[in-house]
């Protein structure tokens, strides 16, 4: 089936983007007590271990999350990211990484009321995200589906909380997975106009890739919704490759589009946008952007 596994990309720099951006919405979206949903559709495996086998295989948390950690005067929301994993880890050990499912609890903590669905497709990623989860003793308040997070997400929107994050995350194994990517958020914003839509995508040289941000853009803006894009680039895409004699190719960039963002999230990204470019540059071509409309 797929060959795609998280464990190998945890804590990476896409990752960094990601979550961080993910942690600014939580935060905001928790700061009223009125109950939340978080529908995370591609959710992985949840806890990811980064001594382990497949982590150091590449070892790609080296150039994300762990030149962050001894980093000093961090942007806030690059900081509250940092601790937030941090907390997962024991004294100055950097062992373990929480993938989304495990951030979003985190932030969720102690809000009885709020709701995390996770949609996982992969076999042996499911049983491992519903042992981790297990651990939570959580109860009702999350729920693990092997389902196609795609389709799925249909039955679940509008929550009954009416206050929704969804969270998509695919890994574009599939070129179909872009395509699918821009139906689903089309279907979901007529089901529910105002919830939050935060989309990950790789830059990469595929038409595809790069026409996804434009297409999602067109749709806020054609629904009358406010967006915001943020995107990172830690090395040249043309520079990479097995035929410039680097081992490992690994991802030069990748973007966060978000429909209906909180209105903290600009700040946010604003100041540590920046130094993620800065801290996790892997040459001279090193760059972010962030632009945002509508509303
Ligand atoms: N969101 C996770 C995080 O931030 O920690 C990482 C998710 S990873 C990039 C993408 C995951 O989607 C993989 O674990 C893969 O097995 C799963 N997947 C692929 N196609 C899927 C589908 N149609 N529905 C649900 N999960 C899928």
């Amino acid at each position: 089936m797929f060959s795609y596994r998280h464990a190998f990309h945890a804590g990476n720099h896409a990752d960094v983007l990601k979550h961080t951006v993910l942690i600014s919405i939580l935060q905001y979206l928790t700061q009223k007590d009125t109950a939340l949903t978080v529908l995370d559709t591609h959710a992985g495996a949840g806890l990811y271990r980064l001594d382990s086998e497949f982590s150091e295989t590449s070892g790609e948390a080296v150039d994300g999350v762990q030149r962050l950690f001894d980093a000093k005067d961090l942007a806030p929301a690059l900081q509250e990211y940092v601790d937030l994993i941090q907390s997962f880890n024991s004294g100055s050990s950097h062992k373990v990484y929480p993938g989304s499912p495990f951030i979003a609890q985190h932030v969720m903590q102690g809000r009885d009321r709020d709701r995390l669905k996770l949609f996982e497709l992969h076999p042996t990623d499911t049983r491992t995200l519903k042992a981790n989860i297990a651990q939570l003793d959580a109860g009702r308040q999350i729920a693990v589906l092997q389902e196609d997070g795609f389709e799925a997400l249909k039955k679940f929107l509008p929550p009954p909380s009416k206050r929704a994050l969804v969270l998509c995350d695919p890994s574009y194994e599939l070129k179909s997975d872009y395509a699918r990517m821009l139906d689903m958020v089309d279907d979901s914003l007529k089901r529910f106009p105002t919830g939050v839509y935060a989309v990950w995508y790789p830059i990469i040289p595929r038409p595809e890739a790069h026409d996804l941000p434009r297409r999602l853009k067109t749709m806020a803006v054609k629904a009358g919704k406010s967006w915001l894009h943020a995107s990172l680039t830690v090395k040249s895409s043309k520079l990479s490759g097995p035929a410039m004699g680097e081992k490992r190719p690994g991802l030069p960039a990748s973007g966060m589009f978000v429909i209906n963002p909180p209105f903290t999230l600009k700040g946010d990204m604003q100041k540590a946008l920046p130094q993620m470019a800065e801290l996790l540059a892997q040459d001279r071509n090193a760059t972010h952007a962030l632009e945002s409309g509508g509303g």
